[in-house]
This record gives structure tokens, C-alpha cells and sequence, in this order.
């Protein structure tokens, strides 16, 4: 073959290469525009009886010299390529997602704000028990610079008949007790009922590990405007937590914050398995805050500083631990609370560490 003619085959097949994306184009708006009418009506994007058919109809008109198995592979990509075209232009992106907001969601509580650069401790007791012992505690914390306490008030328990809360008399302590020191608090509802209501005594409703997807609690979340401090399941994917998140934000409430407390996994050296990369991919994927509970995920007072210096180092908006004046007669979560002087050694350290 002369050069003269493999120029001009090239050349042929230049043009039809071109003629052919512009086919592929052509083709590939109509399928935009089918993937529009099918989420119109509702109608799942893949079929696999039309693509069957269309396959059949081509290799039926096939005169070679590609053989009938080569015809089915290119078009299947072809169909595969569409397909995917179809479900990235209707993804509906999330509001939590950092796609639908630029910007960081920054929650005011009162002079301070979660999300807003400067990293926090939360700490509490996990139960209230009595005014003495949220008053011993809030003393110390205060005293430490603590902003905010939480404590649990209405208690998702493994067992019925271990101690389940004091429910609103529980609330009613902290707030008397917060407003003594001036402090913020976070308490636990589990009962959509007790939404509204909780507004009047506790300034972030937590919505617990257990409750991720109780979706009716979710979207009673999202119908007030009190912060809501957003756990992440215990065999929650990041995924799921975002679209749990979305239900609150959905109705209306932005002021969503998301806490790491840790999966469940083989491992039982800790109590849940601490998944310090759910930080960055959260922070990435969505706009608002995020922060890590030590003592949930780990069950460990010996591993508690490093695991929450490893939290803020990965972008954690604030940590959170478990205090009680005396964890030995705690009644929730005895082995893994910090006492008073536990605290402060545990809060210098991560202060120390300068990522605070
Ligand atoms: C809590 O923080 O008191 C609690 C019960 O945690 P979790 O829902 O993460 O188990
Ligand atoms: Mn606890």
C-alpha cells in the first residue's frame, strides 16, 4: 500500500470518527432528554427489556464484519455511557451536601459557634441523675472554660430495666444548672412528641445513635428551629447518616450538626470502632459541622485524648466526652465516664496539643 493511500484511508476514518461523535452527541441529548420525561413520570432509568431489544434489533441487522458478540460489547458501553448520563443529570443533590453550599454551616449558640473554625469541648455526665451531680459537674467544666454540657436526660438503654432517664424533670435540671453558669446544653430526645417542648429547656436536641433513621423523629427535628446534634447509627453508612441528615434540613431546620460515635465491627478491643475517616469525607461531602464522640466510640478513658486529638487533626468542629463526678456509682455508662480531675488532665492534653 502506497503512502499516498493509507493518507487517505486515515483520512476517511478521521471523518467518520467525527461523524460519529457527533452521532454519540446527537444520541446522547435524546437520552437526556428521555432521562427527563422518565423522572417526570417516575420511571426507573435503567430497562433492561429495552436494552435487550435494542440489542437483538441491531445484531439482527449486523453484515459484519464485526461479529455479533464484538456488536453487543461496543453498544452496551454506549447504553452503559447513557445510563450514567441519565443518573448524574437527575441526582438530586442533597441540601447537606457541600455541592448544594459553598459554605460551612456555622451554628450560633449563644456567644460561641459550632462550625465556625474554632474547634470545641462538649462534656456532661451521660445520664442526669440529680441536680447535685449535674450542678458538681457544671461547676468544674465551667471552671475548666467549658461552653457547653450535655447529659442525658431520656436514655435509649439495651435493657428496660436498666435506668432509663429522668426524662423532664432531667431537662428542668440542666436548664436551672445552665443557667446558673451560664453554660449550653445538649440532651437527648427520643420521642417526637418531646420536640417542641424540648426547645424550652435545652439549646441542641441530640437525636442518639439509635434513632438515625427514626424518621418521624427526623422529621419532627426538622419542623423546629432548636440546633439538632445529628448521631451517626451504629452500623450507619456515611450515606445513610447525610440522607438522615437531609430529613431534618428538608423541613426547614439548617442548623444540623453531625457527631462520629462510632460502628460496629469485629473489633472488640474498643467498644464501636472509631471511624476517624468518616471526619474528612463528612466535611467534604457536606457543608455542616462535624464533630466526634470519643467516648461512645472507643469505651476507653485510656485512649480518650489521643482519639480526640486525632478527630480535631482530621477536621473534627469539636469532640465530645463523657464526665461524672463519680463514674464508679454512675447509673448509664459507669466504666467509661471521666471523673473531675480525669477531665482536666484529658482537656490539657488535647489543649496541648494546639488543635484546639
Ligand atoms: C449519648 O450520647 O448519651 C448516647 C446514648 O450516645 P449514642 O446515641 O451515640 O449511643
Ligand atoms: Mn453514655
Amino acid at each position: 500500500m502506497s503512502m499516498g493511500k493509507l493518507e487517505q484511508l486515515r483520512g476517511q476514518l478521521d471523518s467518520i470518527n467525527i461523524q460519529l461523535l457527533e452521532l454519540l452527541s446527537k444520541r446522547a441529548h435524546i437520552v437526556q432528554e428521555i432521562g427527563q420525561e422518565k423522572e417526570k413520570q417516575g420511571v426507573p432509568k435503567f430497562d433492561p427489556v429495552r436494552e435487550k431489544n435494542m440489542l437483538e434489533e441491531l445484531v439482527s441487522r449486523n453484515n459484519g464484519p464485526f461479529d455479533h458478540e464484538t456488536v453487543r460489547h461496543l453498544f452496551k458501553q454506549i447504553f452503559q455511557a447513557s445510563l450514567k448520563l441519565q443518573q448524574t443529570e437527575n441526582k438530586k443533590q442533597l441540601l447537606v451536601s457541600r455541592k448544594k453550599q459553598k459554605e460551612n454551616t456555622v451554628v450560633p449558640l449563644g456567644d460561641i459557634t459550632i462550625g465556625g473554625g474554632k474547634p470545641l469541648i462538649i462534656a456532661g455526665p451521660c445520664s442526669v441523675e440529680s441536680y447535685e451531680q449535674v450542678r458538681q459537674v457544671a461547676a468544674a467544666l465551667k471552671a475548666s472554660g467549658i461552653t457547653v454540657l450535655r447529659g442525658g436526660s431520656f436514655k435509649p438503654r439495651t435493657s428496660p430495666y436498666d435506668f432509663q432517664g429522668l426524662g423532664i424533670e432531667g431537662l428542668k435540671i440542666l436548664k436551672e444548672v445552665a443557667s446558673e453558669f451560664g453554660l449550653k446544653t445538649i440532651s437527648e430526645i427520643v420521642d417526637p412528641a418531646h420536640i417542641e417542648l424540648a426547645g424550652s429547656y435545652i439549646d441542641v436536641i441530640q437525636i442518639g445513635a439509635r434513632n438515625m433513621q427514626n424518621f418521624e423523629l427526623l422529621k419532627a427535628a426538622g419542623d423546629v428551629r432548636t440546633p439538632i446534634l445529628l448521631k451517626r447509627g451504629m452500623a450507619a453508612t456515611i450515606d445513610e447518616f447525610l440522607h438522615a441528615a437531609e430529613y431534618i434540613v428538608s423541613r426547614g431546620n439548617t442548623q444540623v450538626m453531625l457527631i462520629e460515635r462510632g460502628i460496629r465491627t469485629y473489633e472488640k478491643a474498643t467498644r464501636n470502632t472509631l471511624d476517624i475517616s468518616a471526619v474528612p469525607i463528612l466535611k467534604q461531602e457536606s457543608h455542616l459541622p462535624v464533630l466526634v464522640d470519643v467516648t461512645h466510640s472507643t469505651g476507653r478513658k485510656d485512649i480518650l485524648a489521643p482519639c480526640a486529638k486525632a478527630a480535631l487533626a482530621a477536621g473534627a468542629d469539636g469532640v465530645m466526652v463523657e464526665v461524672h463526678p463519680d463514674p464508679a456509682t454512675a447509673l448509664s455508662d459507669a466504666a467509661q465516664q471521666l471523673n473531675i480531675d480525669e477531665f482536666n488532665r484529658f482537656y490539657a492534653e488535647v489543649k496541648q496539643s494546639g488543635l484546639l
